[in-house]
């Protein structure tokens, strides 16, 4: 199986740190969609965008982000900072992430040794 399939298949499980991946460019820049799909994707994540702006527009909905919307030459573009409470989730998920990451790894190093 690819990677763009296997990430497909287990969408539901990579889409927390899709959106934690949003938050973290929002909370330092403005983003717009078409640039996040291009940043998502040097990650390895290949997100259509329908996928990426209905996430976006819930993400706003929720309060995490905030959007405005500005002419670029013919198009419409939206672009989105985090909010107050975007960057509370995001550094609250970094804490909770980091805390996992430690674990994980460390289990996955100690049953390295045990080979
Ligand atoms: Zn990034």
């Amino acid at each position: 199986m690819t990677l763009k399939k296997q990430m497909l298949e287990h969408h539901d499980l990579l889409s927390g740190l899709v959106r934690l991946h949003v938050l973290h460019h929002a909370s330092e820049q403005e983003i717009y969609g078409q640039w996040m799909i291009n940043e998502l994707a040097e990650h390895g994540y290949s997100l259509s965008p329908g996928t990426l702006y209905p996430m976006l527009h819930a993400m706003e909905r929720k309060g995490y982000l905030v959007s405005r919307t500005e002419k670029d030459g013919r198009i419409m573009r939206k672009y989105y900072l985090a909010t107050a409470k975007g960057r509370e989730g995001l550094a609250l998920a970094k804490a909770r992430l980091r805390e996992f990451i430690g674990e994980a790894m460390d289990h996955d190093a100690s049953r390295e040794e045990q080979k």
